[in-house]
C-alpha cells in the first residue's frame, strides 16, 4: 500500500473511530442531530423519533423539574412530599393527580397552540406522554372509563373542539380503556378562569360542573385534561363524578404548576 493510501486508511479509521466515540458518548443526541424528525414536546429540540429528546426522557423519571406533590402532582422541591395547599387540605374529590411536566417554556407554548390556535394534531404526541404517565403512576388501577373535562357549548362552537376530549381519546387508545364525554356538563354561565387568582378560580369552579344522569356506582374514572394549576377544574369534575357514584377519580394532565415555596 502506498504511503498516501495508508494515510487515507488511517484517516478513515480515525474518522470511523471518531464517530463511534461520539455515538458511545452522546448516542441518542448524535442520532437526533443526524436524523432530525420532530420536535421534543417539552423543550423543542429536534428528535429522531418519538415525542421526547433524550435529555427530557432521562429527566422524566426523577422529574428534573423538582418532584410531584404526592397528592395533586404540582411540582415541588425534592425535599418536600406535599405542596403547601395539600398540606393545608388534601384534595377530597379526587384520589390523586399527576402531570407530565411543568407548565413552562416550549411545552407551555405548545399547550397554548393546542388549546387556542387549532393545533389539534398535537393531541397525538401529548397522548403518548400521558399514556406513559398513566402506565408509570397508576399501573395498579383498573380504570373503567377515560373521561374528559367538559367545555361549554359556546366554547365548543368558538374553538371547534374540546382539547381535553382529544387527549382523553388518545389516552383511551393508549391504555385500552373506553373513553366517554357523556358524564359531565359545564354550566353555561361560568366565566373564564384565565384572569382569576387561586381563590377566584376555586370559587368560580365550585359548582361549575354538573353531573349527568349516569350511574357510575363502583366505577374508577381516569380524568384527562391539559393543565392542572389550582386543581379547581379537576376537583369540580371529581365532585360531580362522586355524586354519580364513582368509586374513585384519578387525574392526569400534560402540565402542572409549581410550588417552590
Ligand atoms: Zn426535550
Ligand atoms: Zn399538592
Amino acid at each position: 500500500m502506498s504511503e498516501g493510501n495508508e494515510k487515507k486508511e488511517r484517516d478513515n479509521a480515525k474518522g470511523i473511530n471518531g464517530i463511534w466515540t461520539l455515538l458511545k458518548e452522546y448516542g441518542a443526541e448524535v442520532v437526533e442531530l443526524l436524523f432530525p424528525g420532530e420536535a421534543c414536546l417539552i423543550c423543542g429540540r429536534v428528535v429522531a423519533a418519538g415525542c421526547l429528546c433524550k435529555s427530557c426522557a432521562d429527566k422524566r423519571d426523577n422529574f428534573g423539574w423538582g418532584r410531584p406533590c404526592d397528592c395533586c402532582g404540582v411540582f415541588i422541591r425534592p425535599e418536600h412530599s406535599l405542596c403547601r395547599w395539600c398540606q393545608l387540605e388534601p384534595p377530597v374529590y379526587i384520589e390523586n393527580a399527576k402531570a407530565v411536566a411543568v407548565y413552562q417554556g416550549y411545552l407551555r407554548d405548545q399547550l397554548l397552540a393546542f388549546k387556542y390556535e387549532g393545533q389539534k394534531s398535537l393531541a397525538k404526541g401529548f397522548g403518548v406522554l400521558l399514556t406513559d404517565l398513566v402506565k408509570r403512576e397508576f399501573a395498579h388501577i383498573n380504570f373503567d372509563y377515560v373521561s374528559s373535562v367538559p367545555v361549554t357549548e359556546k366554547t365548543f362552537a368558538k374553538r371547534g373542539y374540546n382539547q381535553s376530549l382529544l387527549l382523553a381519546q388518545a389516552v383511551s387508545g393508549g391504555i385500552g380503556v373506553p373513553w366517554t364525554d357523556h358524564f359531565l356538563r359545564k354550566r353555561a354561565d361560568v366565566s373564564s378562569q384565565t384572569t382569576l387568582g387561586r381563590e377566584g378560580r376555586i370559587a368560580n369552579m365550585r359548582d361549575a360542573i354538573l353531573p349527568l344522569d349516569v350511574d357510575l356506582t363502583g366505577k374508577r374514572i381516569l380524568l384527562v385534561d391539559d393543565i392542572f394549576t389550582t386543581g379547581a377544574t379537576a376537583y369540580a369534575c371529581g365532585k360531580a363524578l362522586k355524586q354519580m357514584g364513582a368509586a374513585g377519580v384519578w387525574v392526569i394532565t400534560v402540565a402542572a404548576g409549581v410550588d417552590f415555596s
